[in-house]
């Protein structure tokens, strides 16, 4: 096994089939002669196609623009100000390293710690969960925050059993619904769209497919390794040149039309869909996780009084861009703040906070150039 795995990424990362499949494209791009906008919806995507020069391998009139996939990008302020004033008010406040940077309109968890708030970094909801057990005398809520590649673990805890002392702040969000309504807006002018492979493992291709139908826009569900995305890229110029569009599978060994069927009816058990603001941007209709009313005992909103709804309330850095970016209108260096204020080690907006964020991959990288627009 131990062999195993550096030959399935040598087999993903072939030069040889790179170049061979870049050819195609170009032969592809120069036959529809149009120009192609594509967007992804995943952080690991962005990743990928930055950190390979995925970009600089297209041809003119294909671009790949980064959609709203990096979850703590888009986790509203409102929900941030919450697990604040809890942590501030003495509740012990656990969630993942980067969602405690993130600034809400106030301040981060992190800002609260240093303040004398009781914030834990933890790994997953299993954490969470010991955390609490351990300390029985203490009040312990778990900053339920990502997409539904995280959710379901969340569902199997509270299904199972939770500690009196232990409750949920949900603030994920549903990717399907996420790339749907991004798929249906004719404002942003993207013709094709890679999905989240990891997404797909557990919610399946079939939820986009409504999507799909009223839109007829190409779908390709697609890996994290730089052959996938390419050849993802491809399937979709095949598709547009050919004018057959489809939802196409090209993470075969990981996505599957029905999805993670036991992943799915957890989260179905235990939460409801409700329109989920998307920090920055808009209220995307189904796009949030709600605990159902039977579970109100482990939700920290009910337990704490919380205001309930959806607030759109921010508070911006001036001259901040982090809502154009989060939805691929803008790249980073065209935010006037970009690496001369907000720096990954002094960030303004969350997309430069999270690794998953556009603005924190491309400084990561150290790219300051605009990627040529060929469709705005
Ligand atoms: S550079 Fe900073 S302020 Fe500008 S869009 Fe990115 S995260 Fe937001």
């Amino acid at each position: 096994m131990s062999d195993e795995l550096p030959k399935i990424l040598k087999y993903y990362r072939n030069p040889t089939l790179a170049k061979s499949i870049t050819e195609k494209i170009d032969e592809l791009a120069r036959k529809i002669e149009e120009n192609i906008a594509i967007m992804h919806v995943c952080g690991s995507h962005e990743w990928t196609i930055t950190h390979y020069g995925i970009r600089a391998l297209l041809p003119e009139n294909v671009q790949v623009r980064a959609g709203p996939g990096c979850p703590v990008c888009i986790t509203p302020a409102k929900d941030i100000d919450d697990a604040v004033k809890l942590a501030l008010d003495g509740v012990v406040v656990m969630t993942y390293g980067d969602m405690s940077r993130s600034k809400g309109t106030k301040m981060s968890l992190q800002d609260a710690k240093a303040l004398g708030a009781d914030v834990r970094i933890i790994y997953g909801v299993q954490d969470a969960v010991q955390m609490a057990r351990k300390e029985p005398n203490k009040e312990f809520v778990f900053f339920a925050v990502g997409m539904d590649t995280t959710a379901p673990a969340t569902a199997y805890e509270i299904l199972s059993s939770v500690p009196p002392n232990l409750s949920f702040l949900v603030s994920y969000r549903y990717t399907p619904s996420i790339q749907g309504s991004v798929m249906e807006s004719n404002v942003l002018g993207i013709d094709a769209f890679i999905s989240a492979g990891h997404s797909a493992t557990i919610t399946g291709m079939k939820p986009y497919y409504e999507y799909f139908l009223r839109t007829k826009k190409p779908v390709v569900f697609s890996g994290f390794e730089p052959l996938d995305i390419l050849l993802s890229v491809y399937m979709l110029l095949r598709q547009i040149y050919e004018n057959k569009p489809k939802l196409e599978n090209e993470y075969t060994r990981a996505v599957t039309w029905e999805g993670n069927v036991k992943a799915q009816n957890a989260m179905e058990k235990v939460f409801d869909l409700e329109d989920g603001y998307v920090r920055g941007v808009a209220v995307f209709p189904k796009a949030g996780f709600r605990l159902k009313d039977e579970f109100k005992h482990v939700d920290t909103r009910e337990r704490y009084g919380l205001k309930k709804g959806i607030s759109t309330e921010d508070e911006y850095v001036t001259g901040a861009r982090c809502g154009e970016v989060v939805m691929g209108l803008i790249d980073p260096p065209e935010c006037p703040l970009y690496m001369k204020v907000c720096k990954p080690e002094d960030p303004k907006g969350a997309p430069m906070v999270s690794q998953e964020g556009t603005c924190w991959i491309w400084a990561h990288h150290k790219i300051t150039n605009l990627v040529p627009k060929c469709k705005r």
